[in-house]
């Protein structure tokens, strides 16, 4: 239980600090919400995207999966969880910015590297993962001579990639994109080092957003190049 007590004082923190005193956030926020960001983020607990920004209550219209993945636009009988979320944030809430935010050691990307024999992994997570199939088959063609590690990294980093270019399948958010009223932005949150990247169209790799503090190139952490992305 002592798990549970935890999170309940949190929560006596977190009233402490909205709720009481002249913190008038929750003033505006009882009528409604604005958020201008939608964050795409893994399930993983470590990678909670308003505790990494810092965002406020409000800040954030958040949609966490295993791997962080967006499937394609599929308007048929299944249940799309992603896609409705995606659809409230985009046209209900016209939030501005979208950012795809995948992480490094992602348990789920290692399931779908690790997926080579015909094991299944569980009865639904081995199907969701293989939406990043694509992503595997391009570092598995492209960066053959890396070693398992750099290619698992990379696969983090296409994963982003591919999930940006299922974002554009979806025919109300492309149109906002082409209006120029809504962008896109692929991140990757390295937890070893503490850093955050971003993928850089015109370099075509991934560059610090935000620099670890203790900066120092490692080889196995430069930028890995993967040809024809986003
Ligand atoms: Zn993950």
């Amino acid at each position: 239980m002592q798990d549970i007590a935890k999170l309940i004082a949190g929560f006596r923190r977190f009233q402490g600090n909205y709720f009481r005193g002249d913190n008038e956030l929750f003033t505006h926020l009882k009528d409604g919400q604005h958020p201008k960001t939608l964050v795409i983020g893994c399930s993983d607990s470590r990678v909670d995207p308003s505790l990494l920004t810092g965002a406020d209550p409000g800040d954030l219209f958040v949609i966490r999966n295993v791997a962080n993945l967006v499937p394609p636009y599929e308007p048929d009988a299944g249940y799309h969880g992603v896609s409705a979320a995606l659809e409230y944030a985009v046209c209900q809430l016209q939030v501005e910015h979208i950012i795809i935010l995948g992480h490094s050691q992602c348990g789920g990307i290692a399931g779908l590297m690790n997926s080579d024999c015909d094991c299944q992994v569980g009865e639904f997570i081995g199907k969701w993962v293989r939406l990043a199939e694509p992503a595997k088959k391009k570092v598995r063609e492209e960066l053959l001579d890396k070693s398992d590690l750099l290619q698992t990294r990379a696969c983090e980093q296409a994963a982003i990639m591919l999930s940006l270019e299922n974002l554009l399948t979806f025919p109300w958010l492309l149109q906002r994109v082409e209006d120029h009223s809504l962008f896109l932005h692929g991140w990757y949150f390295d937890i070893q080092r503490g850093e955050l990247l971003r993928y850089s169209p015109d370099a075509e790799a991934y560059v610090p957003l935000a620099p670890a503090n203790n900066h120092k190139i490692h080889s196995s952490h430069m930028p890995l190049k993967l040809k024809g992305t986003v």
